[in-house]
Order: C-alpha cells, then sequence, then structure tokens
C-alpha cells in the first residue's frame, strides 16, 4: 500500500530566489517538479497550492522591526538583507512569506488528519535568524512552523532534523536554550563550510544543555560516513519521542554541488526520509513534513528531493 503524500507547488514559493548568477536561482521549483512529474508516483501524490504567511505568524519567530526592514527593502527592491549573501530582490518579501505560508499550509494539514506526510520543495530556509537574514535566507520557514506546532496546535516536542550539507543554525540558535526543541544536523564541518557553526560540543546551553545533536563531518565524506552519523540520529531520535518531524532535506550535501564539500548520493536523502517515516509512526502518528533547503547543483536537487518523496510514499 502506498500513502498519499502532499507536494506543494505553484509560482508564489518558485519565485523564491535571486536571479542569475546567484546560485539560488528561481528555476530550482520546476527542476524538481519535472523530476517529480517523470517518476511515475500517479496517485499517491496530490498537490498543495499554498497561501501566504500572516504578518502575524511570520512574527511567531521574527522580530517586528525585521519583517518591517524586509517589507520596506522588498519594495524599494535594491541592497542586500545580511552581509553580502542574500541580496534584495524587487517582491522578496511576498516570495518569502509563501514560502512559510506553504509550510503552514502542510502543517495544517498534516495536524488536521488529512495527510500524514507532505512536502515543500521550496523551503527549509534554515538560516535566517529571529532578526536577520543570513545565507540566502530571508524568513526562517521551520522555525515558523515549530512555533505555530505549539501555538496552534499545543505540541511540546518537534524534532527538527537537517541534512543539508550547512549547519541549520538559524534554527539552532533559535531555539539553543529550549529543551523541547529536539534538534539533529549533519553537516560538513564548520571550519571548512559556511556558516562555520555547528559543532559536535554545541549540544545546547541552560536547561537545554545536552539536548541537541550536531555531527559535522570532514570534506569529503560519502555515504558510509552518512549512515555511520545516520545511526546517532535514529537513537537520538528514538530516545526523545517526538511527536512532529520537520525533515530539511537541502540537497548541497550530495557529490558535484558547487559551493560545498560533501560526496553523499541521493541514497542518503531517500534513507532518512524513510527512516523518519518509521520514527514518526511509531511516535508521532505518522506526522512529518519535508523541507527542500539548499542544493546548488539542478540535477542532484530533481533527485534527492524526489526521492524523498518516493520514501514518503512507500514508507509504511
Ligand atoms: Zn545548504
Amino acid at each position: 500500500m502506498s500513502e498519499t503524500v502532499l507536494v506543494y507547488k505553484g509560482e508564489s514559493i518558485a519565485a523564491y530566489g535571486f536571479g542569475d548568477p546567484h546560485p539560488f536561482g528561481t528555476d530550482r521549483h520546476d527542476v524538481f517538479h519535472d523530476e517529480l512529474a517523470s517518476a511515475g508516483l500517479g496517485d499517491a501524490i496530490e498537490f498543495g497550492h499554498p497561501r501566504p504567511a500572516l504578518v502575524d505568524e511570520l512574527a511567531l519567530f521574527h522580530t517586528a522591526d525585521y519583517i518591517d526592514k524586509v517589507s520596506r527593502l522588498s519594495a524599494i527592491g535594491r541592497g542586500w538583507l545580511d552581509e553580502g549573501d542574500t541580496p534584495v530582490v524587487p517582491g522578496i518579501y511576498d516570495a518569502a512569506s509563501a514560502v512559510v505560508g506553504a509550510v503552514l499550509c502542510a502543517v495544517d494539514e498534516v495536524m488536521h488528519g488529512n495527510y500524514r506526510r507532505a512536502f515543500i520543495p521550496i523551503a527549509g530556509l534554515h538560516h535566517a535568524a529571529r532578526n536577520s537574514a543570513a545565507g540566502f535566507c530571508v524568513f526562517n520557514d521551520c522555525g515558523v512552523a515549530i512555533e505555530y506546532l505549539r501555538r496552534q496546535f499545543g505540541l511540546k516536542r518537534v524534532a527538527y532534523v537537517d541534512i543539508d550539507a550547512h549547519h541549520g543554525d538559524g534554527v539552532f540558535y533559535g531555539f539553543v536554550d529550549d529543551p523541547d526543541l529536539l534538534f539533529a544536523d549533519i553537516h560538513e564541518d564548520g571550519r571548512f563550510l559556511y556558516p562555520g557553526t555547528g559543532a559536535a560540543e554545541e549540544t545546547g546551553t541552560g536547561r537545554a544543555r545536552g539536548t541537541k545533536l550536531n555531527i559535522p563531518l570532514a570534506p569529503g565524506a560519502d555515504d558510509a560516513d552518512f549512515f555511520g552519523a545516520w545511526r546517532r540520529v535514529e537513537d537520538y531520535l528514538e530516545s526523545m519521542r517526538p511527536e512532529f518531524i520537520i525533515l530539511q532535506c537541502g540537497a548541497d550535501s550530495l557529490e558535484g554541488d558547487p559551493i560545498t564539500h560533501l560526496c553523499w548520493t541521493e541514497e542518503a536523502h531517500a534513507a532518512a526520509a524513510g527512516a523518519l517515516c518509521r520514527i514518526a509512526g511509531k511516535h508521532a502518528s505518522g506526522r512529518i513534513i519535508g523541507t527542500g533547503g539548499g542544493g546548488y547543483n539542478r540535477r542532484n536537487v530533481a533527485r534527492a528531493w524526489t526521492r524523498v518523496v518516493q520514501s514518503f510514499v512507500e514508507a509504511e
């Protein structure tokens, strides 16, 4: 039996990107959806069409000053949102709000029991902090979703699992002293790659000390290294018993990405997605969403994300 998976699609989220020659182009949405269409998943996929996030929803994670700043700069249409990674393009506020809206729609659908699993390709903007943009990320859809799950649905233990090549610093530091945000992140060692954080010793602060899992891998790490690390992620999640799982499955951890140095194949992404479905089934009433995250080699983006959706369809 296969699972019906909700996959988000639409111009409003496709528009999130920064134009040539920036690596985060607006073509990533169609590259993925073309590959997904050729995967023959048929009726196992249904498409969701997002709504924009409301200001009050963005403010669950972001500061009012920062939301205002993005709105103002978006209308001007030029400049930088951070120190030089994330340019302003006209309409970036609307596109970034659409990304958050899509993730909140997916959360609603899953929490209302209409689907157990959903995937949002243009999402997982994990570098954005509560009060700033960073690393191509304007609004942190995962951070907003975590706060939304708590506020709207009263969940306590949400798990955020990140296999993007870059450390999910916006989520990690956004909840660094919060023991109820379960955090597991396998990434390229920060001594070799942006944003430079995510050392194994970073396990949370204050009441959350010792509750979060950062696993840096050396440049060139392959599938064997991934699967060694992944066993620790599974053990961690089994012990923490999440009520909802958010996967950030950036495709920039695959071999051939132009801006990172990990060498996994899409088997890593497929296996991670399948394992998380099993863990969600055991502890979280099956509830999981996947967010696409980074990935700048178009073929890798298409294949890794399609394999994640396939695993969502096929996992028990
Ligand atoms: Zn990345």
